[in-house]
């Protein structure tokens, strides 16, 4: 009987743990996670403005990982020790055979001097609920939300806005209010392609959302952000998304990239040790990540697993498309389709669409990835 541990509880982890689930009968499948809950980032931006509620877009994962007969070990991993085929959590050390590794990233806010304590993240829940509290205190004014170079998120960038515009005009705010958006991108959602972005472009317009492009912000200062090249927006309410950087846990396997993620060959496969995989954000990859391609990594590297149990070689190799999907509050939605996902070649847009359609589409996504993992609680 083989030992596979799979260390992250997000889609990474689950996309790895759910396939191994399906084949690796009679071989011990166990998922380590710092935090007990699965947490759909993809609805931050609704949990920030009050569209959702905290609890509700989560899900505890040992119930479903129980129902597919996972065993679950709720534990942070503090060092991995590959050559002894090991990890050393904080309550206790677990062995394995293969090791799939998907602890995602830390933001990286080296390169951004001042006043932190000034601006707001979009990462995980705890920064949602803090931004959702100075949104429920904003009383008008200037917003600014911006993305930092190496940040690997670039939706909500545009989806945050927009969906504070909706929540600030029912508010009746929004009159005394400027909302303006800052990226390294140069027009707005250019990662969609060309189409993608005119239609960005012209939402943003309509909404009275300023964007300054092929920026990043250099330093935050208590009533304002400095931007590259000597400009500044005027921020009462600053929402930042940061570069990231690999997860000290993963210093163990060696041969990191500068930022600190992880190198892997196309079967996610780490080059040094054979049975180690790595998928989703750690991975060293250029360009936007996203859930999709964390998902699709996991499932590559179970494939790759099964395999080797089963004396082959690895034949999955993650291949993915970039897939986006906004709401755009009061009713909008915009979607988009590029092959191969960035950083994998040259991309093509294989759809874009705007319109009520698309964000019903966000909604039913939601419900499908948390109906998959059982009921709230
Ligand atoms: C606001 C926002 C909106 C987004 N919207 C979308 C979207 O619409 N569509 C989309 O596809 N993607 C979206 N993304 C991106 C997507 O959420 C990430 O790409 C995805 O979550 C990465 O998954 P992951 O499994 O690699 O890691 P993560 O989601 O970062 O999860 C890491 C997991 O590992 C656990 N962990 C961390 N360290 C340790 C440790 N030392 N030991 C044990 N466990 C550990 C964590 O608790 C967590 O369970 C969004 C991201 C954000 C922030």
């Amino acid at each position: 009987m083989a030992r596979v541990l799979v260390v992250g509880g997000s889609y990474g982890g689950l996309g790895a743990a759910f396939a191994l689930a399906r084949q690796a009968d009679g071989h011990r499948v166990t998922l380590m996670s710092g935090t007990d809950r699965f947490v759909y980032r993809p609805s931050l931006p609704h949990v920030a403005v009050g569209l959702r509620e905290p609890g509700k877009v989560g899900r505890p994962l040992a119930p479903a990982l129980a129902r597919r007969n996972l065993e679950f070990v709720h534990d942070a991993a503090q060092e991995i020790d590959p050559e002894k085929r090991r990890v050393v959590g904080r309550k206790g050390e677990y062995r394995y055979d293969f090791l799939v590794l998907a602890p995602g990233v830390d933001p990286d806010w080296s390169a951004l001097p001042g006043a932190p304590e000034r601006m707001h993240t979009l990462l995980w829940m705890d920064d949602a609920v803090r931004l959702r509290e100075a949104i429920a205190r904003f009383n008008g004014g200037a917003v600014v939300v911006g993305v930092q170079r190496e940040g690997a998120v670039l939706c909500p960038v545009y989806e945050l806005p927009l969906l504070l515009d909706a929540e600030l005009a029912r508010r009746g705010l929004r009159g005394r209010t400027t909302i303006q958006v800052y990226s390294y991108e140069e027009t707005p959602l250019a990662l969609g392609g060309p189409s993608t972005s005119a239609r960005a472009a012209e939402v943003l317009r309509r909404r009275r959302i300023g964007f300054v492009g092929g920026t990043q912000a250099t330093r935050v200062e208590p009533d304002r952000v400095r931007l590259e090249h000597g400009a500044e927006l005027e921020a009462d309410l600053l929402v930042i998304i940061p570069a990231y950087r690999g997860k000290p846990v993963v210093k163990g396997l060696g041969g990191l990239r500068k930022d600190g993620m992880v190198p892997v060959d196309d079967h996610l496969r780490h080059s040094r040790y054979e049975e180690v995989y790595v998928v989703g954000d750690t991975v060293a990859s250029d360009g936007p990540k996203t859930g999709r391609m964390a998902q699709q990594q996991g499932r590559a590297a179970a494939a790759n697993i099964l395999a080797a149990l089963q004396g082959r070689r690895p034949c999955a190799r993650y291949t993915s498309e970039y897939l986006c999907l906004l709401d755009l509050g009061a009713g909008g939605g915009l979607g988009f389709v590029r092959r191969p996902s960035p950083g994998r070649g040259r991309p093509k847009t294989y759809l874009s669409l705007s319109g009520r359609p698309l964000s019903w589409a966000k909604t039913l996504l939601e419900r499908y990835h948390l109906s998959r993992l059982g009921p709230g609680g």
